[in-house]
Parts: structure tokens; C-alpha cells; sequence
């Protein structure tokens, strides 16, 4: 364990914290994860100050688990996997450092949220693709890192999309950069040049973002990130189209993304599309829920500067043929809730309270990546799981998000349960690990596994285990590295 003393002179008496309250803040979240409570919380205010951490944490072995983002934490990579842990708190390194809009392309520090991004990109013509509905105190690296899927897959060439650079001290202590970003010269030295920090790829034929990327602070700590960014569109059309069938609607929202025709464009259940626009509960909730159909497919059409109404016209003409062969209609709302009220509220961060706690104060959510032709075989599965588990499939929250061009398909169930009943969070407890045996059973990739399920997931690969133990000796050789997580 590093010495307090130690740890106040890297980043001064007020930044190390031992208060028992903040200190239980940190020790759980929202998920079914176990209690940890940490030794004590840190605050570096720059890159230099977090490799001091992390050497300081190799000589005497102390874990470090970096957190970014504030709470509500939902899924239990930040809380400590064992004792005696140093929380590395890096919400109070928020600079944006630099929003280019000829390049398209943004840098900030980890504690930069969505709400502090989105203006100051606006402010420049540019745009983030957004995940869906991010709550309040999500920051953007910490939705980068974990690949949060986004809501415009027309603009996602790469499964790592939007992440660009990253600078990252690494568990050795070791500073690097990544892409772009590597050189030739310093990050400044490649702006006075006119470089910018954009591709992702190397330096040399590796990837390295791939490493940070999804390992959940395993790896490292990043001290700053750059991302794609696209333009501000000049004209925005929106529209719903509703259906029992889930099938057309997937069938739909595929050519929307093949032909690259949509920018925001995703899948909601009732259930969820009442979560998140229902005024007043309960009676609101209900009375929206049943005023809507099983399924509601969202979308955007855009123009940008030159001819705006010209393109998107040709859109809906395009789109009125697709819609009449699929037997749909592309509307302005669907029951209580109108196109424009959804791409409103789907271009900023979550309004509070954060919509998956409104309904029942907790939600544990059950995530993948799939393709188109698996998904109602698995939606049927969860089902079958649910009820089995005692759990009303009407209370299940779904998302399905078309990913990278449409080459696939992130699916996404929201267990909404009230955390203050026992015999509640029990059942979804069980459900969840239940759903992702089945799940995968029927071809479910659960491409970023958190919490108690962790193993169950990570052990059905032992070569890809292999192969990541070979890098944590690298690139973090003492085990520092947010311990207990990814398998680690
Ligand atoms: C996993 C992945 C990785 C990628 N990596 C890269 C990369 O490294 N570098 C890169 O540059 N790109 C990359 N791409 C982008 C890829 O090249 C784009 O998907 C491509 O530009 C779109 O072409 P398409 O064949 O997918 O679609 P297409 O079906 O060819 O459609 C493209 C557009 O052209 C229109 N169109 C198609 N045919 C015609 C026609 N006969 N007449 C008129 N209009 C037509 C369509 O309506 C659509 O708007 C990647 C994509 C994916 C999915």
C-alpha cells in the first residue's frame, strides 16, 4: 500500500481523499458486483502525476482502479475487485484540448462529459455520435473506452469508431501514445505542422487503441483521447415507423444503414421508448406504453450544405419505395411520442433522472453484438429465460442498435427492477446470469463482459486468454492494473 504522505506529495494534501463517506461512494454501484471498499480516493490533475501514481503503485503493489466518470456506476468495473485498492479519480483533469472542425476531429481529458462537449463542438460546426442517452455524469472517454455503441452507424467504419488517439500511461508506468498521435514529434510539434491526431491505427502494424480499448483501466490509465467528429448537419428530418413485426423493422433499419441513408438510426421496445419519454409516474408511464407499438424504429435524414432539401428529398422518395414494399408507414410520431421529440432528446446527454432509473430505480442490462438473422431467436430466448426466472417480459427494456455500416447488430435488454426489493433484484440477479448462458447459446458475442459474469463469457475462449495474460505481463507486469476485472 502507498504511504498517504506519498501519495500528498505527488498531487497535494487536498487530493488525496480518506473520507469514510466518499470512500463507501466508491466501494459499490448499481450492479450485483461485491462490496469493495477502497483504501483511498486520489485526484491527479495532469498525465505527469498519474505515472507518479502508477510507479509509486509497482514498488509497493497496490491496485489502482482509474474511474472517469461520476456516479451512478451501473456495472462494476469501478469498483474494486480486491482490498486495499487506490481509486485514480481523473474527473478533475477536464480540459477540452483542442475541437478541429476542418479535420473533424475533437481531444479532451477524461473528465470531460457530453454535456461540456457537445456545446463546445457545436460551437465549431462539428458533432460527437452519441451513444444513446448517456446520463449526465458519463464522461466521453469513459464511453469511448468501453465502446459504447452509437447511435449513427452510418459514420462507424470500425468497431473502435469514434475513438481516435489516446495517450495512456501504461501499468509499467510507461507513457505512449497511440496512431496518429505517436509521431513523427510531439502532439504540438504535429500541430504546428498542420497534423492532427485522427487515425487510429498504429504505430506501426498494430493497433494499440484495440489494447486500452473494452479492458476496462487494465491495462492503463488514459490522460486524454481524440475522437471522429462529423459535421452539423443544415437540415434534419426525422421519423418513426412502429410495428409488432421486430423483423421488418430490422429489415428496414439494414437498408437505412446499407444505403447510407440515415445518420441517427436505432430500435426501441415500448417498454423502453415509455422509460425514457413518460412526463409523470407511474400513470404516464402506462398510459404512453400502451398508446405505443411493440416496436418503434427512429431515424434521421440529414443535409448538410449544399442543396439540404434537394438530398434529403430524394431520402424520403427512396424511402417511401422501401416502407411500401415492407408494408410500414415512416411517420411524425408513433402513440404518444413524436420524431422530433426523440432527435431532441437523442443529440444531448440523458436529462435526469437518468432514464434507466426511472421506472424502478435500478436497471442491470444484458448486452451483445449480434447479426440481423440471430436476433429474434435470442429475443425469443430471453423471453423463455425471463419467465422462467419470474421476471414480466413486459417490464424488459430492449435497444437494438445497428453497428458499423450495418455489418452487425448491438442488442440490448434493460432490466428494470426496484433495488429496494429483495426478492426483485434477486430474480434479475439469477435472470441475468441465466440469460447470458442462453444467449450465448444461440450465438450471442459478448464482446465487452462485466461484473460476475465475467467468467462465464472469457472462459469460452482459452486462446484469446492466452493471448491477453502475454500483453497484461507486458503492459502491466505487477498486476496494478484495476485487478480482478476482464478475467485479470
Ligand atoms: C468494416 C468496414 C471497414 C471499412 N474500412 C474502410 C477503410 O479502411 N477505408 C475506407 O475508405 N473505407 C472503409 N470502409 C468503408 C466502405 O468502403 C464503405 O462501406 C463504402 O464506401 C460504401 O460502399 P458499400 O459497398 O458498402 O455500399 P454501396 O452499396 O456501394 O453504397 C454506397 C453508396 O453508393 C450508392 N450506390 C451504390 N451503387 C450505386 C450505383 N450503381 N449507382 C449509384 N449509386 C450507387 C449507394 O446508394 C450508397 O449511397 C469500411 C467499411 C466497413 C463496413
Amino acid at each position: 500500500m502507498i504511504a498517504k504522505e506519498k501519495l500528498t506529495k505527488i498531487v497535494g494534501a487536498g487530493d488525496v481523499i480518506v473520507d469514510q463517506a466518499v470512500l463507501d461512494g466508491y466501494a459499490k454501484d448499481i450492479s450485483f458486483v461485491n462490496s469493495v471498499k477502497p483504501a483511498c480516493v486520489v485526484k491527479p490533475k495532469d498525465a505527469a502525476e498519474v505515472q507518479k501514481i502508477i510507479k509509486l503503485a509497482n514498488e509497493t503493489l497496490t491496485p489502482l482502479v482509474p474511474v472517469s466518470s461520476g456516479p451512478p456506476h451501473f456495472r462494476g468495473d469501478t469498483v474494486p475487485g480486491i482490498g486495499g485498492a487506490i481509486i485514480v479519480d481523473m474527473s478533475g483533469m477536464n480540459k477540452i484540448i483542442n475541437v478541429d472542425r476542418a479535420r473533424r476531429v475533437a481531444m479532451v481529458e477524461p473528465g470531460v462529459t457530453f454535456g461540456e462537449l457537445i456545446p463546445a463542438a457545436a460551437k465549431e460546426g462539428i458533432r460527437l455520435n452519441l451513444p444513446l442517452l448517456p446520463r449526465k455524469t458519463k464522461t466521453v472517454i469513459g464511453s469511448l473506452l468501453e465502446r459504447e455503441p452509437v447511435v449513427m452507424p452510418k459514420y462507424q467504419w470500425d468497431i473502435s469508431d469514434p475513438l481516435a488517439c489516446v495517450e495512456v500511461i501504461f501499468g509499467s508506468g510507461d507513457e505512449f501514445k497511440t496512431g496518429q498521435a505517436a509521431g513523427p514529434g510531439t502532439v504540438a510539434e504535429q500541430w504546428k505542422v498542420g497534423g492532427v491526431q485522427k487515425a487510429p491505427y498504429g504505430p506501426g502494424v498494430a493497433s494499440w487503441h484495440r489494447l486500452i480499448q473494452g479492458a476496462q483501466g487494465t491495462m492503463g490509465i488514459v490522460t486524454w483521447a481524440s475522437m471522429r467528429c462529423e459535421l452539423m448537419p443544415a437540415l434534419e428530418e426525422p421519423f418513426v415507423v412502429g410495428s409488432a413485426n421486430l423483423g421488418t423493422l430490422v429489415e428496414m433499419a439494414s437498408w437505412l444503414v446499407r444505403l447510407r441513408i440515415a445518420n441517427e438510426c436505432f430500435i426501441l421496445n415500448n417498454t423502453n421508448l415509455a422509460a425514457i419519454f413518460a412526463k409523470k409516474w407511474p400513470k404516464d408511464y402506462e398510459k404512453l406504453k400502451n398508446s405505443l407499438p411493440a416496436w418503434t424504429l427512429f431515424y434521421v435524414l440529414a443535409g448538410y450544405e449544399f442543396f439540404p432539401e434537394e438530398r434529403v428529398g430524394a431520402y424520403v422518395k427512396e424511402i417511401t419505395q422501401m416502407t411500401q414494399r415492407l408494408g410500414v408507414e415512416a411517420l411524425k410520431a408513433v402513440g404518444g411520442v413524436s420524431a422530433n421529440e426523440i432527435m431532441k432528446a437523442v443529440q444531448q446527454p440523458c436529462a435526469e433522472p437518468y432514464w434507466k432509473l426511472r421506472y424502478k430505480g435500478a436497471s442491470q442490462d444484458v448486452f451483445y453484438l449480434t447479426i440481423n438473422d440471430k436476433l429474434e431467436g435470442q429475443i425469443a430466448a430471453m423471453n423463455e429465460a425471463a419467465e422462467k426466472a419470474g421476471y414480466a417480459t413486459s417490464d424488459m427494456g430492449v435497444y437494438i442498435q445497428p453497428i458499423v455500416q450495418g455489418t452487425g447488430v448491438h442488442c440490448e435488454f434493460n432490466l428494470f427492477y426496484d433495488p429496494a426489493n429483495a426478492g426483485e433484484a434477486g430474480r434479475v440477479k439469477d435472470l441475468y446470469a441465466a440469460a447470458v448462458k442462453g444467449l450465448m447459446a444461440k450465438g450471442a458475442f459478448f464482446s465487452r463482459p462485466y461484473g460476475e459474469n465475467t467468467g462465464l463469457i472469457m472462459n469460452r475462449d482459452a486462446a484469446s486468454i492466452a493471448v491477453l495474460n502475454k500483453l497484461k505481463k507486458m503492459f502491466d507486469p505487477n498486476r496494478v492494473m484495476n485487478p480482478g476485472k476482464v478475467g485479470f
